[in-house]
């Protein structure tokens, strides 16, 4: 098969990872590519993907953000997401709204994505598909798993007999999980990371930095590690509650990026996370609402 030169291209058995030469750091990523003996499907075709380079069959997105449906334009052929998320694949507009931006960032973020990813102004004829659904590609099957928290229909994708598992966005990073959109839950995040740790595969692929982590046992340490992040937001925040904080000295204060970060979506994902750790904390006793607006421990 001929790709851009700009990949490394590494091969698990049926299943061959086109990691980008610099990288997969956002707004880059890992294409992965299982070949059947019938058909060959395409997950995520990140911004190095300027061609179909394998003639596929099919491709899953993995969830509507940009990075992840950047080289879909160059695909063909059917195009699945799962149900909650094929709305952002179909439209461009529908994915920004996902971001929960006020109009100002929005159109930042917009032009952002313009000038990085040229997205088209969707994919209609995208088409859902749920938990559980099997691409049937002859001698292998690769089966959707919802893996939601990251966003409403996030998932990955399991190979079988391959055992190769794509989780995309749990992505294994020391920045840890990201759930900053209208659609995200820690909740959903935290039982997706106890779904994704019952798996036993050979192989675990990522979308960014990581790429694929070999054997079940090394896959486990590092998404305890990665969820640590998650219990580390939230005790910082409690921590930080010592005395009432309104939401915006919350955002402010920041959980997610470091202080110098600018960028900008970083406030609405500030504001996001702190609203879905806070509203958990409030519903296990540990934080109270005041009448003033503030948030404080218990
Ligand atoms: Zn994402």
């Amino acid at each position: 098969m001929t790709t851009a030169p700009s990949f490394t291209e590494t091969r698990f058995d049926e299943v061959t990872v086109l990691a980008p030469a610099g990288g997969g750091a956002f707004p880059r990523g890992n294409t992965v590519v299982v070949h059947g003996s019938e058909a060959t499907l395409v997950l995520d075709p990140s911004l190095d993907v300027d061609h179909d380079p394998v003639g596929a069959d099919a491709v899953m997105i993995s969830h509507a953000h940009e990075d992840h449906i950047a080289g879909l334009r160059h695909f063909d052929t059917a195009k699945y997401a799962h149900h909650d998320e094929v709305g952002g694949v179909r439209s461009l507009q529908v994915l920004l709204d996902g971001y929960g931006l006020t109009p100002d960032e929005r159109a930042a973020v917009d032009a952002q994505i313009g000038d990085t990813f040229a997205l088209p102004p969707g994919f209609p004829e995208a088409e859902g598909v749920g938990d559980g659904h099997v691409f049937d590609l002859g001698d292998l099957t690769a089966t959707v798993v919802h893996l939601p928290g990251h966003t409403r229909g996030h998932c990955g994708v399991l190979v079988e007999p391959t055992g190769f598992f794509y989780i995309a966005d749990i992505d294994l990073t020391s920045f840890g999980p990201m759930y900053g959109d209208v659609g995200s839950s820690v909740d959903d995040y935290l039982a997706s990371l106890a779904r994704v740790r019952e798996v036993d595969a050979r192989w675990y692929g990522t979308f960014h930095q990581k790429g694929v982590v070999e054997g079940a046992k090394d896959f486990r340490e590092r998404l305890t590690a990665y969820e640590g992040v998650i219990h580390r937001r939230e005790e910082r925040l409690l921590a930080f509650l010592d005395r009432p904080r309104p939401l915006d000295e919350i955002v402010e204060y920041r959980l997610v990026y470091r202080p110098h970060v600018q960028m900008p979506f970083v406030n609405a994902v500030e504001r996001r996370t702190a609203g879905l750790h806070l509203e958990r904390l409030i519903r296990h006793g540990q934080v109270a609402r005041s009448d003033d607006g503030s948030f404080h421990r218990r």
